[in-house]
């Protein structure tokens, strides 16, 4: 692990570097190098993103190497970062980074820090009993659906490559292995804030805290408008993501990004039929982080969050009280968030309350009809939502009500045709494309990419990927990406 390969001097990829988080006190990480895999190949180069970071020289040769965490690139400053969390609601007091290894930062064309991280590059001293490796099905799975993410719009982790190891991994049986490399705004989490609180350590967290503040939120500069502000992206993300029908998964805290990013795509999907009680994690036995759950998870992870900032108040048993009644401020942010999102979706701009009932009645019906979710919505613009209903009567009175209203509205239809996407990463899309990449076939994952590129146009080409699964295709359920 500790072996301190030469940096190749002859590439011609140039990632400028530029490092903060190494900078930071010992005990934030541990330095160590990605450890080297078999016969690297490329699946994938993200050129557009690579260009955004101010990477140059994508012709390299060496890019198999690099991306796998054969070679490192000049400048990178690679280290394993500490965080803790609660998984499933149990605290575990260090998790860390247990195969992922951060290369280092760059400051892009947009001005902003992002860090660059290799995801299966090998075990860190945080792996405990794993291998430090990832299986393509997820590396994949994770390109796929937070560049897709991107593309719709939802703030979240990049992903800049994708590489095969030539080496297998272990899981119920033998796979083939791949390193990610991820981009982020930071990987600070909620979790990077507990394991220092937790240890009583407040030094630590003073400086996580100064950390944060000034690489996300400059403004805030006392842990209360530091924890509002944390608050109120979480709440825009999660709206964001139910109005989309998009299932995280694992919503454990140190999955709870700092920066409001969505983070650490396991075995998250976006839904077909709508429900709100909808899983489709195996390991999520009692729905914790089921679909409507979500936005109550995320303010339980943001007391997690105010619980841990505590210790940085003068005196911290005074603050409890303030503190909690800013937690209890969450669920009305993100129903506004929520309101104004699922209100786009029909076509109106500035929803009052009254708004909120013409939208949960439509929720309503196509829950009773196992509506498709993504393609209800796309519908009211296509004039085929009807189509999507068992018995029609209710949804025919619903649209009566819901044209009164919009008659109300300036550009009903532009509103829809940006809220309403044609196109999400269906289910049963990813496993076909991910069965596909197994038996040596990446011409499924290059379509999909290019496809959810462009997810609110209507393109004949990509008329199939628009069709929910037959009875047969139905994903019952996604596995971790362990
Ligand atoms: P995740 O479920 O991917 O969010 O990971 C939870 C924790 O388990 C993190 O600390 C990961 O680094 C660690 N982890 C996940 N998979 C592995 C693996 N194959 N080897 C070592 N650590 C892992
Ligand atoms: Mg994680």
């Amino acid at each position: 692990m500790q072996d301190h390969r030469p940096y190749i001097g002859d590439m011609t990829l140039q990632i400028p570097f530029d490092n903060s988080y190494a900078t930071l006190p010992d005990g934030f990480f541990a330095r160590v190098t990605p450890e080297p895999v078999k016969a690297p190949s490329l699946i994938a180069i993200n050129a557009p993103l690579a260009h955004d970071l101010g990477i140059d020289g994508l012709d390299d040769p060496n890019l198999a190497d690099v991306f796998a965490g054969n070679a490192l690139p000049e400048g990178a400053s690679p280290l394993a970062q500490l965080y803790a969390g609660h998984q499933f609601g149990q605290y575990n007091p260090q998790l860390g980074d247990g195969r992922a290894v951060l290369l280092g930062e760059t400051v892009g064309t947009d001005g902003i820090r992002r860090d660059i991280q290799l995801k299966g590059s090998g075990r860190t001293p945080y792996s405990r009993m794993g291998d430090g490796r990832a299986w393509l099905g997820p590396v994949l799975r994770e390109y796929v659906v937070s560049e897709a993410m991107h593309a719709l719009g939802v703030p979240t982790t990049r992903a800049l490559a994708a590489v095969r190891t030539g080496e297998r991994v272990v899981r119920e049986q033998p796979l083939p292995g791949a390193v990610l490399t991820r981009v982020a705004q930071s990987h600070l989490r909620v979790g990077t804030f507990q394991v220092f609180a937790a240890r009583g350590d407040t030094k630590a967290l003073q400086t996580l805290f100064d950390y944060a503040v000034a690489r996300h939120y400059p403004d805030a500069t006392d842990p209360a408008t530091f924890l509002n502000a944390v608050m109120q992206r979480q709440a825009a993300l999660v709206a964001h993501w139910l109005s989309l029908g998009f299932i995280h998964g694992v919503m454990n805290t140190d999955n709870c990004s700092i920066s409001g990013e969505t983070i650490d795509y396991g075995p998250c999907a976006f839904m077909d039929s709508y429900h709100p009680e909808t899983v489709y994690s195996s390991i999520d036995r009692f729905g914790r982080y089921s679909y409507a759950a979500q936005a109550d998870i995320i303010v339980w992870n943001m007391a997690q969050l105010a619980t841990a900032l505590l210790s940085l108040m003068p005196d911290p048993e005074a603050a409890v009280e303030p503190f909690t009644a800013q937690i209890h401020t969450m669920p009305e942010m993100i129903r506004r968030a929520w309101l104004t999102r699922f209100a786009a979706k029909i076509g109106i701009a500035d929803p009052t309350p009254e708004d909120a009932r013409l939208i949960t009645d439509l929720l309503t019906l196509m829950e009773i009809s196992e509506a498709d979710f993504t393609n209800t919505f796309r519908g009211l613009i296509e004039g085929t939502a009807r189509d999507q209903f068992s018995d029609p009567t209710g949804f025919d009175q619903w649209t009566e009500a819901w044209k009164t209203r919009i008659a109300r509205e300036e550009s009903p239809q532009e509103l829809m045709r940006a809220a309403n996407p044609v196109l999400i990463p269906r289910n049963h899309r990813i496993e076909d494309m991910i069965a596909s990449a197994v038996a040596g076939d990446d011409a499924p994952f290059h379509r999909l990419n290019s496809a959810y590129a462009a997810p609110y146009a209507d393109h004949p080409d990509h008329a199939d990927l628009r069709q929910p699964p037959k009875p047969d295709e139905v994903v019952q359920a996604t596995f971790c990406g362990t």
